[in-house]
């Protein structure tokens, strides 16, 4: 795996997040069956995409259609090992072999399709097969099959529109949070669902398979679907698919009281809040790759990960952030990440703390000090370095440190009325340091923001 494509994919993963508007897509009709009929039904419904998943012969069928003003891109990338078998624009035909080439980024392999200027709209049909080599990540070893299908962004299981003329500004590409409207529909047998890491699905049981279809949007690198025959638990405090080999009472008799602790912990010590929304856990097969979207509060988590509460602090820390964090609205203050991702690590770390003791701590502020490769820059240039990384572990440091200067106590009830303040009000770093200098009259206060926030004059202490 090359280094390059590997720091631009651990940054998405740990970074990627903008606070997304959802766009709702008006309700639509799904395709008609022929391709003459489609071309007239889109109609104001947006970008669709149909995916049939014959998961027995391991092959997926694919439609979809892009209008024009929706997308913007000179070309498309699909999974090399995909077959079109039909592109289509404004009512004509595209000849497949004139238009496609294989291009690398760095040793991976991957279909490029050209467009031409059209006016209305793209329709595109394919097939996929997913041998388990073609993901651009080592971990994605994506197949189609009964037990489990993983579907992610690294195998360009759906086109990617881009602009991009060079390799350098395809990997630009690929961090952006470009988004577009895109409604999915998945049809999968019955017995399976398919577990999406969008808010907002629809089942829909016909006669002869299942569908499950989305609304709202995703930026492109957040969109995984898994499909399993999940055995989906609501809770309280989530909602969770489990997959058909796992003992669901095992799993729930650790989940649920250390998810209520964590609400109880956090209610004690913060503030009682209401929450944002509801956790989603979709369990998949050990060595798959985890994986979360922020936006959504959702989390692939691989199995035997919720067998033991020692490896709960993931979860904890999502669901964390329905609750917990300050409101951000400057761009470079949410880049960043310390609002969230630096408030959530170290809570994080404060109920792992309380739940497990003194070892896991160690483990906790350990991990603190790890600069994750980055240069160590003022906090509050995290967000003007796309350091966003850096407050999943020195942003938490700093706050373990602040809460060691104030003693944790003062610190609990100055963060509460922090997070009170700041949870529907924008916060930005000045503000911060303002107000803790003003609930707590701490006289080293000032130059210990100096040292982190202002200057990377930490650094001295961080090895
Ligand atoms: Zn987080």
């Amino acid at each position: 795996m090359n280094e390059r494509i590997n720091n631009k994919i651990k940054k998405k993963y740990l970074s990627f997040n903008l606070a997304l508007t959802v766009f709702l897509v008006l309700a639509t009709n799904s395709f008609a069956q022929s391709s003459e009929t489609r071309k007239m039904d889109f109609g104001e419904n947006g970008n669709q995409i149909h995916f049939d998943m014959d998961l027995e012969s391991g092959k997926m069928y694919v439609s979809a259609i892009y209008t024009n003003g929706e997308i913007n891109g000179t070309s498309f990338l699909l999974n090399r090992d995909f077959i079109i078998t039909k592109i289509q624009y404004d009512g004509k035909e595209l000849k497949i072999d004139e238009i496609k080439k294989i291009i690398l980024i760095d040793d991976y392999e991957i279909a490029q399709y050209n467009l031409p200027d059209f006016e209305q709209y793209i329709y595109i049909e394919y097939t996929g097969v997913l041998s388990g080599t073609t993901g651009i990540a080592p971990y994605v070893r994506e197949k189609i099959t009964p037990e489990f299908t993983y579907l992610r962004w690294e195998t360009f299981f759906h086109p990617f529109f881009t602009n991009a003329t060079s390799e350098e500004e395809l990997l630009e590409d690929f961090s952006q949070p470009y988004l577009y409207n895109l409604q999915i529909t998945v049809n999968v047998p019955h017995d399976h669902i398919a577990a999406f890491g969008h808010n907002d699905v629809q089942q829909v049981n016909n006669l002869d398979k299942v569908s499950f279809i989305t609304s709202g949007n995703l930026p492109f690198s957040s969109i995984a679907i898994a499909i399993a025959e999940y055995q989906k638990m609501e809770l309280q405090t989530g909602d969770y698919y489990f997959l058909k080999s796992t003992n669901t009472q095992k799993a729930l008799d650790i989940i649920d009281p250390t998810m209520t602790y964590a609400y109880k912990f956090m209610s004690r010590h913060f503030g009682e809040m209401k929450l944002k929304g509801k956790l989603r856990a979709i369990e998949i097969p050990r060595g798959l790759g985890g994986f979360g979207i922020t936006e959504t509060h959702t989390t692939f988590i691989e199995n035997g990960v919720l067998n033991s509460n020692l490896n709960m602090g993931h979860l904890v820390h999502e669901f964390i952030h329905l609750g917990w964090n300050a409101k951000t609205s400057d761009y470079i203050v949410q880049r960043a990440r310390f609002f969230d991702e630096a408030f959530t690590s170290y809570f994080e770390f404060r109920v792992m703390e309380d739940l497990l003791g003194e070892d896991v701590a160690k483990k906790y502020i350990g991990n603190f000090h790890n600069t994750r490769g980055l240069e160590l820059v003022p906090i509050k240039d995290f967000g003007k370095y796309e350091y966003g990384n850096l407050s999943y572990t020195i942003g938490a440091l700093f706050l373990f440190e602040l809460s060691q200067l104030l003693r944790v106590d003062v610190f609990d009830e100055v963060t509460t009325k922090f997070l009170q303040k700041y949870r529907d009000t924008p916060v930005n770093f000045d503000l911060f340091c303002t107000f803790y200098i003003d609930q707590t009259t701490n006289p080293e206060l000032e130059g210990f923001f100096h040292r982190w926030i202002y200057t990377n004059e930490y650094s001295d202490t961080i090895h």
